[in-house]
């Protein structure tokens, strides 16, 4: 795989948090800065699939994702940057009035193909991909939230020489598990990678994570291997995916007071959460270094504000 794109994605150094030093160090990796509109993991996951999307001569992407995506809103607004044409699959019947992330996309160039929950669920199903192609002929396709084993590889890049040998654990938020894969593809042989699941009884995401390990890898043998260094955490999935609870409430804006940085309420509010809670009840040896990565996420927190009626920080 190429490592460097013939065009900017990413900067080389992404900025670091520092949280806190006792009990144990604690780092917050700024991921949601590295880009101005849509910094984060969906961005990493786009980066070799538009790659390979332009080295293949596609002009157009597709992809999926419901109303109030990051993935939508990233491959919107990434799309329009790079010159190709984006459409995107949207979860459920076209609303009579948008999302906010849903207008963003639009505002980008996005064209909507809205589908009823029931076919969604097809959408990794090979006739109903033949059929979106059949109607917009050819396009990349992109699966939901960007995770293929290109997604896969560019998560990879998310952790930098150092630190592999800096930190005793990674932490991150978990949805389809292609981050947390990447992340244990590229952790040093002593890490521990801790998946933070943001879905209800996310125990199933060991054995998703394992696969985009085996998918990016092709090797068995050392898939299994680098499983040991994963543990994948449950007890703060706060009422599940989209949901927020009110101690999660609470939670970012205690943060946000402390440390000034926004979390967003569906991903990386929970992981903090739950390394914070993880910590107070001394879950960690004393001196474990933990670098939590900050995946963005934070234009997800107005559909959680136009849900709850009013401001989450302030
Ligand atoms: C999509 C997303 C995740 C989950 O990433 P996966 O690779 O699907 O596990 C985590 N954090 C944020 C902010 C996201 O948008």
């Amino acid at each position: 795989m190429r490592r460097v794109g013939f065009y900017y994605f990413c900067p080389m150094h992404v900025p670091t948090s520092h949280i806190i030093t006792a009990p144990v160090h604690l780092d917050l990796r700024r991921e949601d800065l590295t880009h101005a509109e849509y910094g984060g993991n969906k961005l990493r996951k786009l980066k070799y699939n538009l790659l390979k999307a332009k080295e293949s001569g596609y002009k157009t992407i597709l992809t999926f994702g419901g109303a109030w995506s990051n993935h939508i809103y990233a491959t919107a607004a990434a799309c329009k940057e790079h010159g190709f044409k984006s459409i995107g699959v949207i979860r459920g019947e076209e609303p009579k009035v948008y999302s906010d992330t849903l207008s963003f996309a639009r505002m980008c160039g996005m064209e909507f193909h809205f589908v009823s929950r029931q076919e969604y669920r097809e959408k990794h199903e090979d006739y109903f991909k033949a059929w979106l192609r059949d109607q917009h002929g050819s396009v990349y396709l992109i699966p939901e939230g960007g995770s293929n084993y290109l997604g896969v590889q560019g998560c990879v890049e998310i952790l930098n020489a150092e630190d592999k040998s800096a930190y005793s654990h990674v932490a991150c938020a978990c949805g389809t598990g292609a981050t947390a894969a990447g992340l244990l593809i590229s952790a040093g042989p002593q890490q521990k990678i801790l998946a933070f699941s943001a879905l209800k009884d996310g125990g199933f995401l060991r054995d998703e994570i394992r696969k985009f390990v085996y998918y990016a890898l092709g090797d068995e043998e050392v898939a299994d291997e680098l499983m040991a260094q994963l543990e994948v955490i449950t007890d703060y999935d706060e009422g599940g995916y989209a949901k927020c609870s009110v101690r999660e409430l609470e939670y970012l804006r205690s943060f946000k007071a402390q440390h000034d940085i926004e979390l967003d309420g569906i991903y990386t509010g929970k992981m903090m959460l739950g390394l914070d809670d993880m910590i107070s009840k001394k879950t960690f040896a004393e001196g474990s270094r933990i670098l939590a990565i900050h995946s963005g996420g934070l234009q997800g927190n107005v559909g959680i504000e136009q849900r709850l009626g009013h401001a989450i920080f302030e």
